[in-house]
């Protein structure tokens, strides 16, 4: 018999069940609340390389291998992130963790992460996503998502055509990075690209995110009910900016979608291109006309 809090994979880590109270004190809602939201797929981009994704081999590292990717991840893309990087990374978190009196071998919390992130001015600062919701608004209009949550038995390998069913026993928890919302799969309907940190030979690829291997999919009720059960979910940034805007758009619930010139009296929905507008089943509208360039 296992103890249920030990990891089975010496990729994993503990399974830290209780939040971090600190982290209600800096929460994403009042930031996406403040300015409007656009509901639109999106994808947050590896810079050109072909050192993604990185590998944390048989080591615990998953907070540090997982920030180097957040790092390396668009809209900011920096460069430089190495497995060495990755691992010295995974030593300041467990660092930090030490500093809070968390003692324990085998990965380092989520908060820690955090903080020394911030401490090290990698990042200015950085807010938690309550459930689902608010995880989809931040990957949407902000950047990539950084999750903490218990990974189950059946997580180990995506399907051959990259889904990832979140079902099974509770193996141990892991730290793993949301990198595109996609609203509409074909084959899986809703729900977000995320990229492992366990090497090039795991996942398939994406090429909107620059990768050929390392991703999977995960739907929107999986991820739903891993936030549920005391899943964490945070955004390594602390300052929102008005979203970029997409050439096409519509009103939730309409028809038509237009061109960005065309103004219309609400803008809830937004398409990068052409082929997505008319993939979510809308038509041209027929005054401003949108067209394929
Ligand atoms: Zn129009």
């Amino acid at each position: 018999m296992t103890d249920p809090e030990q990891p089975v994979d010496p990729r994993l880590g503990l399974r830290i069940v209780d939040h971090d109270p600190q982290n209600l004190e800096h929460l994403a809602r009042p930031l996406t609340a403040a300015m409007p939201q656009w509901d639109r797929d999106r994808y947050w981009p590896m810079p050109d390389g072909n050192n993604f994704p990185l590998n944390q081999g048989n080591k615990p590292e998953c907070t540090g291998y997982g920030t180097a990717h957040e790092l390396a991840l668009g809209p900011v893309q920096i460069l430089g992130m190495t497995p060495s990087y990755a691992h010295a990374r995974y030593l300041r978190n467990v660092q930090e963790d030490r500093k809070m009196g968390r003692r324990f071998t085998g990965g380092a919390t989520v908060a820690a992460t955090m903080r020394a992130a911030k401490k090290d001015g990698l990042i200015t600062g950085y807010v938690w996503n309550l459930g689902l919701s608010d995880t989809l608004d931040a990957l949407t209009n902000v950047g990539p998502v950084c999750l903490g949550t218990t990974w189950r038995s059946d997580m180990f390998q995506p399907d051959g055509d990259g889904r990832l069913r979140c079902t099974g026993s509770d193996a141990g928890g892991h730290f793993w990075v949301l990198a595109a919302r996609v609203r509409n799969h074909p084959k899986f309907g809703a729900g977000c690209w995320m990229v492992q940190t366990w090497g090039p030979r795991w996942g398939v690829g994406v090429k909107e995110l620059n990768l050929t291997s390392g991703c999977a999919f995960v739907v929107d009720d999986d991820l739903h009910e891993l936030l549920a059960a005391h899943g964490e979910s945070v955004i390594m940034r602390d300052f929102y900016e008005p979203p970029q805007r997409a050439p096409f758009h519509a009103i939730r619930g309409a028809r038509t979608f237009h061109r960005a010139a065309h103004a219309t009296v609400r803008r809830d929905q937004e398409f990068g291109s052409f082929a997505e507008a008319i993939g979510s089943g809308l038509r041209p509208c027929a005054i401003c006309q949108p067209t394929e360039t």
